[in-house]
């Protein structure tokens, strides 16, 4: 792209030079964003550096700061860490050692920093920035630089990533790292869960989280923890060991036979005094007497290769801190990329910084509403919500307008991750609220042959990181037997269904919407929670199960670039799924580093794979030390029903001659991964709370005095509601979930290629693009 000639260059007229900083702890992705700044600055024309060792390396100068070649980042996104070094810094935190920070990036011809680090990090770059023209000030006077020199460089550019497991900075939903350490963790509790259940023991499990409870919290969401410890929610009140272990004596009475207490490093007690792991094993063994082990997972977490999300994250934000670099004025505050509503955004770096101080605070006042609310929107609500489908309610349980519903629950289409982790949820929360859940088995043919079952509590135990469907799932539609369908869900007197699946399941909510006159069963609320890899339901920024694809594709891909990277000169062309939606193909594309991408939306033409050849004969010719990565080239299933990943992999073969060859690689059902990641668990619990509240909310027809018998046998629906509102899809959208009624979709529905007409990601082609330096195809 073309860049306005004063963007690129300093007032001096020279190419701007900017270097990239990873600071404080280690993050799994903070290599993926050194790539994207490397990258993106020289495809705009500018130099980059990498500056060693975080602040210490622009204390120490010489050979600390690095400029940075294309091809220096190459296997930067598999890695873990930060392969350019970090390091906690003593003489940054002094004048004397910012001062020689100062003159070194001078003498380098450096006037833009981007730091990726955590709140300290960013802390100091922005104190940095402040102090520069004191600091160049005093340097002409101690004759370290000349006047021209401070003049050149009279403004430092100061751009914040945050990089850091915890995800503890305010005004953002999410720092470069965290979800990698979820995984992590739930790898982790995964494993131990298996064992804790096998002796029927009870496992304290410590996590990182010094100050900030995120890690705790969407950990027990996805391993489906007993308890959890975080320091902004300390339990209430001075009994809490009492409450905490009649509640687990409880859940050992129904027959559980685990017991998973998540406690982060820093939870306290109500009245700020530690909760340690140490504390609670004991009150298991003293009080309930179980078998109790502690776990302290520490280091394990920062380890291992990011995941899909933590180098999508860190690629995006890399761009961005670029773009804004180009973008900034002396007069601007420093930025610091957020991400919002699942958005990149410039947010004033020191406003983030002072507001992330402010948690600390409030629990240091006790003022645990205010710590809650400081974290991102979405934080309280998730904690709500986990309490609500982990504590087992006892049978008075609380019941909307006094009514106890019978909620249907059936997955549609192909597996997704996630799946029975929404349906564990739903069932919990439903029998929470005083409902009664039924299973349906086998999607609508099970529907249709009565198998039907009431749910309790221990039924859906460990579903949570169940992969597959555990009720059974296909494609076929209500209109398989539309008026069987409605029989048995009168016969089992079902007054709520939660269809959870793909996009078979949106056309199965249409069917019963347009067939409402006919059959009045179907007069009853509705909701489509999105389960699909492809990503393609309308009303929704993502379904669950496309972040475990991502993953699952991805660590194919890994495997196949290591193994071209080590016969050198080859290319794969690796098939993904994902029907008319390219979502898959790009987001994968852009986590894996791919050399192409191949999407529906756009096809396969002759000119593409010109320009791709034409590229990859560039790159191998530019390779004379052959030391060159594997490459990989992805194409969607449905790109071109001509140009198939066969035909693209001979193509690649005839035309690179003696330079590289081909071979292809086609996932499959691989792609459907093995257990679910921790986004599309987490993600599950939330949407199936969220459906079973719109369930309640949409009821109507019920009469105040009418009571639902629990046998399979009644006289017809009692609810009764033709509302169109009344069928909707649950969608993510930023950081919240939205309800949009099947028959609005339509309208936003490309009905023929069964995908949304809006399609969010598309931006990311373009990044794959520019990180693959495919100048010819932006
Ligand atoms: P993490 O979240 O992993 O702890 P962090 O960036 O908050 O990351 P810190 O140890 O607080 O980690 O900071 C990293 C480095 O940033 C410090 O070693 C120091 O060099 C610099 N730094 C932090 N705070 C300041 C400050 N107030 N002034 C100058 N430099 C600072």
């Amino acid at each position: 792209q073309e860049q306005p000639k004063e963007a690129l260059e300093t007032t001096s007229g020279k190419r701007r030079k900017i270097a990239i900083l990873t600071s404080g702890g280690d993050a799994p992705g903070m290599n993926a964003a050194v790539r994207g700044v490397v990258r993106t600055a020289i495809m705009r024309g500018c130099d980059a550096y990498a500056v060693h060792e975080g602040y210490q390396g622009l204390v120490d100068g010489g050979d600390m700061i690095k400029k940075m070649g294309w091809d220096d980042v190459q296997g930067y996104l598999t890695t873990g860490g930060t392969v350019i070094g970090t390091a906690r810094c003593k003489a940054f935190r002094e004048r004397w050692g910012r001062l020689k920070a100062a003159k070194n990036l001078v003498k380098n011809g450096i006037d833009a920093l981007v730091v990726c680090g955590g709140d300290g990090s960013l802390t100091g770059a922005d104190l940095f920035r402040g102090e520069w023209p004191d600091l160049l000030e005093e340097l002409v006077q101690t004759n370290e630089l000349t006047k021209d020199e401070a003049a050149t460089f009279s403004h430092l550019n100061i751009v914040g990533l945050v990089g850091s497991i915890d995800n503890d900075m305010s005004s953002t939903d999410i720092t470069i790292g965290a979800v990698t350490c979820l995984h992590r963790i739930c790898e982790s509790i995964d494993s131990i869960s298996s064992t804790a259940s096998s002796h029927s023991r009870a496992f304290v499990v410590e996590v990182m989280g010094r100050h900030c409870g995120w890690l705790a919290l969407m950990a027990g969401i996805a391993t489906g923890a007993d308890f959890i410890f975080i320091p902004e929610r300390p339990p209430s009140g001075d009994n809490w060991q009492d409450e905490m272990c009649a509640d687990i004596k409880k859940h050992r009475d129904l027959g559980k036979r685990k017991t998973i207490v998540i406690v982060c490093e820093g939870a306290i007690d109500s009245n700020l005094q530690p909760i340690t792991a140490k504390d609670l094993k004991d009150l298991l063994t003293d009080r309930l007497h179980l078998d109790t082990r502690m776990t302290i997972l520490g280091h394990v977490q920062r380890g291992g290769k990011p995941c899909a999300f933590d180098r999508n994250l860190a690629t995006i934000q890399g761009i961005e801190a670029v773009e804004a670099v180009l973008a900034s004025k002396p007069d601007v505050p420093s930025p610091m990329i957020a991400m919002c509503e699942n958005r990149t955004k410039r947010i004033d770096l020191m406003k983030a910084v002072a507001l992330t101080g402010e948690v600390a605070k409030a629990i240091g006042r006790k003022d645990f509403v205010a710590a809650m609310q400081l974290r991102d929107p979405a934080f309280n609500e998730q904690y709500e919500q986990y309490v609500a489908t982990t504590q087992a309610h006892s049978t008075n349980a609380e019941k909307k307008n006094g009514h106890s519903l019978r909620i249907g629950i059936i997955n549609v289409g192909a597996p997704a991750g996630g799946m029975n982790a929404a349906v564990r949820t739903a069932v919990r929360y439903a029998l929470n609220r005083g409902h009664v859940p039924f299973a349906i088995n086998n999607g609508f043919p099970g529907l249709i042959a009565g198998q039907v079952r009431e749910m309790k509590w221990m039924d859906v135990d460990g579903w949570m990181s169940h992969g597959g469907s555990e009720l059974g799932t296909n494609r076929d539609q209500p209109s398989l037997d539309l008026g069987m369908v409605s029989y048995q869900l009168q016969k089992f007197n079902i007054q709520g269904l939660l269809l959870i699946g793909g996009f078979e399941a949106y056309t199965a909510c249409l069917e019963m919407y347009n067939s409402r006159d006919s059959y009045p069963a179907f007069c009853m609320p509705m909701v489509h929670i999105p389960a699909t890899i492809s990503n393609n339901v309308p009303g929704t920024e993502y379904s669950l199960g496309c972040d475990t694809s991502l993953n699952a594709i991805m660590e194919s891909c890994d495997a196949l670039k290591q193994s071209a990277t080590a016969s050198r000169k080859r290319v794969f062309v690796v098939e993904v799924h994902g029907g008319k939606t390219g979502f898959l193909a790009v987001m994968s594309g852009l986590a894996v580093g791919a050399t192409s991408v191949y999407i529906p939306e756009e096809g396969i033409n002759l000119t593409r794979l010109q320009k791709d050849v034409r590229h990859l004969c560039q790159r191998y010719a530019e390779d004379a030390e052959g030391r060159s990565q594997g490459r990989v080239i992805i194409r969607s299933e449905s790109a071109s029903k001509t140009y198939t990943t066969d035909i693209v992999s001979a193509i690649i073969k005839e035309e690179g001659h003696q330079q590289f060859d081909s071979r292809t690689a086609i996932l499959g059902h691989i792609q459907q991964g093995n257990s679910p990641s921790p986004l599309d668990r987490v993600r599950a619990m939330r949407l199936s709370v969220c459906a079973i509240d719109f369930i309640e909310e949409h009821v109507s027809g019920l009469s105040s005095s009418s009571s639902i018998s629990s046998s399979s046998s009644s006289a017809g629906p009692e609810v009764y509601n033709k509302d169109p509102e009344s069928i909707a899809v649950a969608g993510i959208h930023g950081n919240k979930v939205n309800f949009t009624s099947v028959e609005a979709l339509q309208r936003h529905t490309d009905m023929k290629n069964r995908k949304p007409m809006q399609s969010w990601w598309m931006d990311c082609k373009d990044m794959c693009n520019l990180l693959a330096r495919r100048t010819d195809l932006l």
